[in-house]
């Protein structure tokens, strides 16, 4: 199965099995907004979890809040979301499509860099043991003429999306001969700037005043309410106030399934530290976010930075973390350094001082601010598209199977009465009635216990523990295991601390 053929399937899976659905379906679905189903709710749920967990419980110098997504107008002009929270429009004038004319050169940079990465493997196995990377990247001719090409149009993009220079982005377009993917050809109109605020209005009155903004980032509640975090819990700088919440924003090109929506949560903390530390702590939050993400076991090589090639409005440092999926490596989590830009421009636009008095210092300051942001959506289809597995087994049949990480697992174990007759039910629900107090147990007598097997592999469930005849004798059952598929005979009374050991967070806490 080829890269794109696996995202299909990850999509058609998390439909058929409850993870997730296009939002308003009966409706035709509405572009870019999807649903949770049963099984998609807990897996996020148990990402969030982690991830305050991570944050908020295991450091006793960040604390949570959750603000509300109606905030005051002026935030947004504060904020620079009003003036700048802009993306490059461009239109194909023969497909009608859109497309951001960023995201077009960037992907043109990036095919060229695979034409790279194909001649060296192309090199590798002609030259086999002899071959010298290092020497042939810098003197192959083909090599050098690609990474000349990348080189010119990175300056030109860069120079172009720093100066907010809309003319030249479009002549990049044209003279990278970049052609529509739907109708293959070069007719492109002028590019424009697009706001990508939602907005709505707030009373019974349709007046501009009213007019307010669906929030486009969680960050901004965090630093109006920085002050009142900061006496209420008493905090010394540096310290963090971390929130997860719902974002908006209007995008131009929503495609890739949940990997870019119109309405999506995010996981962010915002870190207040002493004016010219920030860097220490950008590079601190920049290896601790990996770490994070590297604890849910997957292979560390389909994690990567990417340092930023524009600096936002607010930002002196700033880099993604990217994660290879189905298509290609794309940003997870942005970590930035803030500066005091977002406290100093509420300080201006509402009058108020938002300082820290130093006690160290005996100072007061405008603290600067270190930003991880990671998306919710985007780590949930990270684990999806990483689990999801085709598996041919010895008797040539196949077997779909979410090696989700066990402790983020929708279902954690599941108890199947071999039949539905002569004492098992009541034996297995005995068992279900047990586990349900520590974890998220399901209790299926439906179908032959092969289907059962497979349904809870199709979900990531890790233990399923079945209960036959020899349990009312000698009161063992066995459980098997998802990846391994292994059934072993255990006493029905060890059930619960064997699966907690291997599915309770804490263990994954620990880990961190
Ligand atoms: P992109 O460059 O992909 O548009 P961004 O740099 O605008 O993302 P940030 O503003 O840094 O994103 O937001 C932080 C995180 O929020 C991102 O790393 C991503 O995981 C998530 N995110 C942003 N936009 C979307 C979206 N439209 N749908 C789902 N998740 C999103």
């Amino acid at each position: 199965m080829n890269n794109e053929e696996h995202f299909k399937n990850v999509i058609s899976h998390s439909k058929e099995y409850g993870f997730i659905f296009p939002s308003s379906e009966i409706y035709d679905g509405l572009s870019a907004v999807y649903d949770y189903g049963t099984y998609g709710v807990e897996l996020k749920n148990n990402i969030r979890t982690y991830w305050w967990k991570s944050m908020v419980q295991l450091h006793e110098n960040i604390v949570g809040i959750d603000s509300a997504i109606f905030m005051h107008p002026t935030i947004w002009k504060a904020s620079g979301h009003v003036d700048a929270f802009n993306d490059p429009l461009v239109d194909n004038k023969d497909s009608k499509k859109r497309y951001r004319a960023d995201v077009l050169i960037e992907d043109y940079m990036a095919k060229q860099a695979d034409k790279i990465e194909k001649e060296v493997e192309k090199a590798k196995k002609r030259f086999g043991e002899k071959f010298d990377e290092t020497l042939y990247l810098a003197t192959n001719p083909r090599i050098t003429e690609i990474q000349n090409t990348i080189n010119t149009v990175h300056t030109r993009f860069k120079k172009a999306m720093e100066e907010n220079d809309l003319v030249d982005l479009r002549q990049i377009i044209v003279d990278c001969e970049i052609v529509c993917p739907i109708s293959g050809t070069k007719n492109w109109t002028d590019v424009r700037q697009f706001n990508l605020m939602f907005s709505t209005s707030m009373g019974a009155m349709e007046e501009s005043s009213n007019q307010l903004y669906l929030r486009p980032e969680t960050a901004q509640g965090i630093f109006v309410n920085f002050l009142n975090v900061q006496k209420t819990t008493r905090m010394k700088i540096p310290f963090g106030i971390a929130q997860t919440g719902k974002a908006f924003r209007n995008e131009i090109v929503a495609r890739q399934f949940i990997f870019r929506m119109r309405e999506f949560e995010q996981m962010e903390m915002q870190f207040f530290v002493q004016p010219g530390t920030e860097l220490q702590w950008y590079e601190n939050w920049k290896k601790k976010r990996l770490e994070w993400h590297h604890s849910l076991g997957f292979p560390q090589s389909k994690y990567r930075y990417k340092d930023h090639t524009k600096l936002a409005h607010y930002a002196n440092a700033a880099c993604d973390i990217e994660f290879e999926f189905p298509f290609g490596f794309k940003e997870l989590e942005g970590i930035h350094s803030r500066t005091d830009f977002d406290l100093k421009s509420h300080e201006k636009f509402s009058g108020k001082k938002l300082q820290y008095f130093d006690p160290e210092l005996n100072s007061s300051y405008v603290p600067y601010v270190v930003e991880t942001s990671v998306g919710l959506d985007r780590t949930v289809l990270a684990i999806l598209s990483q689990s999801l597995t085709t598996e041919t087994l010895e008797d040539g049949t196949t077997r779909d199977v979410m090696r989700i990480p066990h402790f983020l697992a929708p279902v954690k174990v599941a108890v199947l009465p071999l039949m539905k007759k002569d004492g098992l039910p009541e034996k297995g629900m005995e068992l279900f009635n047990k586990l349900k107090l520590r974890t998220y147990c399901q209790y299926d007598e439906k179908d032959s216990i092969g289907k059962r097997y497979r349904r809870q592999d199709a979900i990531g469930t890790p233990y399923a523990i079945t209960i036959d005849h020899q349990t009312l004798e000698d009161n063992t059952v066995t459980i098997r295991d998802r990846d391994t598929m292994k059934q072993e005979r255990i006493n029905m009374d060890e059930v619960e601390k064997i699966v907690m050991d291997k599915v309770d967070i804490t263990e994954a806490l620990k880990r961190l």
